[in-house]
C-alpha cells in the first residue's frame, strides 16, 4: 500500500507536467501542419478541431439536414458519433464508426461548415468532446482550431495566433489542393475571405487572438520556421513551470 503511493508521489514529481498548447489562426495559415509536427515533435497527442466541425456537416449533409435552417441543425446536434484519434502521425476521424477523413474535405463540406459552426447547440456539443479529449490526453495534447485558446481551453499552457497575409493562405491552400482546386487561386481567395468573416463574425465563440496569446505571422516563414518557433515557445513554457 505504502510501496503505491510513494511510487506514484515519486512519478508525479519526475514525470514532465501534461502541457496543452493551442494554436488558433484563419485558414492556409500552416495551423495543421504547424501543429502535427509540434506535436510529434514533443511527443504530444493532436487534435484537429476543424475536422470535428467538418465531421458534423458532413453527417448533416449525408441525413438530409437543410445546414440553414438553423433550427433543424440545432435539433440534429447531438445525434452523430463523433471519434477523434489523436497520433500526430495518423490523426483520424470517424462518424458513427464510418472513417470521414475523405469526405470531410469535399467543396461541399467546406463552403458549408461555417454555417453549421455558427449554431450554438453545435459548438456546446463539440467543445465538450474537446474539453474531455484534452483532459485525457495523457502527456499533453495540441489542440488546433478557432477558439481553442479563447473558449474551449481558456487555460491552456501555451496559446498561439498563427496569421498571414491573405495571398499567402490562398496559395497555400491551392497548393494543398495538388492542382484539385476547382475554383482556381482567386477564387479559392475570395472563398477563404468569406469563410473568415463567417467565423469571426459569429455571435458564438468566434475566431479570436485570445488576449495572452502569442502571435505569429508566417506570411514569410517556412514550415519548418514556424514548427521551430513553436516547439521553442512550449520549451520555455515546460522549463518556466
Ligand atoms: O480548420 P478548418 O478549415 O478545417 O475548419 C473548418 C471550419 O470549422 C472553420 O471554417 C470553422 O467554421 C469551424 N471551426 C470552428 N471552431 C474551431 C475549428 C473550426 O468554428 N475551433
Amino acid at each position: 500500500m505504502s510501496t503505491t503511493v510513494e511510487t506514484a508521489a515519486t512519478a508525479a514529481r519526475t514525470a514532465p507536467a501534461a502541457v496543452i498548447v493551442a494554436i488558433d489562426g484563419p485558414s492556409g495559415t500552416g495551423k495543421s501542419s504547424t501543429s502535427k509536427a509540434v506535436a510529434a515533435k514533443l511527443g504530444l497527442h493532436y487534435l484537429d478541431t476543424g475536422a470535428q466541425y467538418r465531421a458534423i456537416t458532413w453527417w448533416m449533409i449525408t441525413n438530409g439536414v437543410d445546414v440553414d435552417d438553423v433550427g433543424a441543425v440545432a435539433t440534429a446536434a447531438a445525434k452523430p458519433s463523433i471519434e477523434s484519434g489523436t497520433d500526430p502521425a495518423a490523426p483520424t476521424i470517424t462518424v458513427d464508426g464510418l472513417d470521414a477523413s475523405g469526405p470531410i474535405r469535399t467543396q461541399e463540406v467546406t463552403s458549408k461548415v461555417s454555417a453549421v459552426s455558427a449554431v450554438p447547440e453545435v459548438r456546446t456539443r463539440i467543445t465538450e468532446l474537446q474539453r474531455s479529449i484534452a483532459a485525457t490526453a495523457e502527456g499533453g495534447i495540441v489542440v488546433e482550431g478557432r477558439d481553442i485558446g479563447t473558449t474551449v481551453l481558456p487555460d491552456a499552457d501555451l496559446k498561439v495566433f498563427l496569421t498571414a497575409s491573405p495571398e499567402a493562405r490562398a496559395a497555400r491552400r491551392s497548393g494543398e489542393l495538388k492542382g484539385k482546386d476547382a475554383l482556381g487561386l482567386a477564387a479559392t481567395q475570395d472563398a477563404l475571405i468569406r469563410r473568415d468573416a463567417a467565423d469571426s463574425g459569429r455571435k458564438a465563440s468566434p475566431l479570436a487572438k485570445a488576449d495572452d496569446a502569442v502571435e505569429v505571422d508566417t506570411t514569410e516563414l517556412t514550415l519548418e520556421q514556424v514548427i521551430e518557433c513553436v516547439v521553442t515557445l512550449v520549451e520555455e513554457k515546460q522549463a518556466a513551470a
